[in-house]
């Protein structure tokens, strides 16, 4: 049975029956329901809005993390690539062209890494600084690829360097007796032969010094022949030094070297005399390229300085009588 219900009625000051009918009743109940649930969700909406959900200020603090971490690594790259300039200007112009190699090709430094498909795992996926980050990946793999470059390349220089360094070993580059201990008496070119009386070809620089002055070898090879004659240049030593260097001592009073022996630049391997064709302690010494007899005196560049270089030359330059071969 249904409630009956009275409301006051303000005009006969009486309770009268209520005639509202229930669904009148649920009709209220629904519009009063429908503005406050619209009334609820415009407040929501506008405070989501304008305020971050907690989650939110999180994820943005996360992107701006990422931003800046990004915006680093870009400069670090930068960085890397200035070093790796400076590395590859050193390369092409001071130690390539030291050891006269040519410089890399810029096309070759410059080179690419591969086709645009490279990243397209990083593109299939959704998300932010996508473009950043694929950025950022090919500036690493440019990096690599020419840090790669570049290693090979000193690679190749230290081959060059070390093969260089024995060249440079081989070659005769110092007087082969001790510079205050001799006087330069006959250089290079036509000289009077004191036995002979002949003016002839003097294929060598002749050194006076005190009968037994140690004789040093003028740059690392090997020796190739020790002879010991009564004529000509008498006692005698030749270095093999490779490369087509040569060199030859003679009149020596003794050596101390066998054939097959290497010996150092600098090395003592006999000691002055005036055996075979001589008349007065001195040595002989002759240097070769390929075969051919040089003047020596270029061959002096290590142990004098310019002004003592400067004496030599001219020293060497008059023509006097040579002390025998
Ligand atoms: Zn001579």
């Amino acid at each position: 049975m249904a409630k009956i219900h009275y409301i006051y009625d303000t005009e006969s000051c009486k309770y009268v029956r209520d005639e509202r009918s229930t669904s009148d009743i649920i009709l209220n109940t629904m519009m009063f329901l429908s503005v406050t649930i619209g009334l609820s969700v415009g407040l929501i909406l506008l405070y989501t809005n304008y305020f971050e959900s907690p989650k939110e200020l999180l994820l943005r603090n996360d992107v701006r993390e990422i931003e800046f971490e990004i915006a680093e690594l870009e400069l670090r790259i930068n960085t890397l690539n200035t070093v790796l300039a400076d590395l590859t200007y050193r390369d092409d112009r001071v130690y390539r062209v030291v050891l006269g190699a040519e410089p890399i090709d810029k096309s070759i430094r410059e080179a690419g890494v591969g086709g645009s498909a490279r990243y397209d795992d990083i593109r299939k996926k959704q998300f932010a600084h996508k473009e950043a980050i694929i950025k950022l990946s090919e500036s690493i793999d440019k990096l690599r690829r020419k840090v790669y470059i570049e290693s090979k390349s000193h690679d190749e220089i230290v081959q060059l360097a070390v093969s260089k360094e024995k060249l440079f070993a081989a070659i005769p580059a110092i007087q082969p007796i001790s510079k205050n201990k001799y006087t330069l008496t006959s250089g290079f070119g036509n000289r009077f032969d004191p036995i002979t009386h002949i003016f002839g070809p003097h294929p060598g620089i002749d050194f006076a010094a005190p009968s037994g002055t140690p004789i040093y070898a003028t740059a690392d090879g090997v020796v190739d022949v020790t002879e010991i004659a009564f004529t000509g240049y008498g006692k005698k030593v030749e270095i093999d030094h490779g490369y087509g260097y040569r060199t030859r001592y003679a009149h020596m009073n003794a050596f101390i070297v066998k054939v097959g022996q290497s010996v150092k630049r600098g090395e003592l391997i006999g000691y002055v005399g005036s055996t075979g064709h001589s008349t007065a302690p001195h040595v002989h010494y002759e240097v070769f390229i390929n075969r051919a007899q040089v003047n020596p005196i270029y061959y002096f560049f290590n142990d004098l300085n310019p002004t003592e270089y400067a004496k030599i030359i001219e020293l060497a330059s008059v023509e006097n009588q040579s002390m025998g071969m």
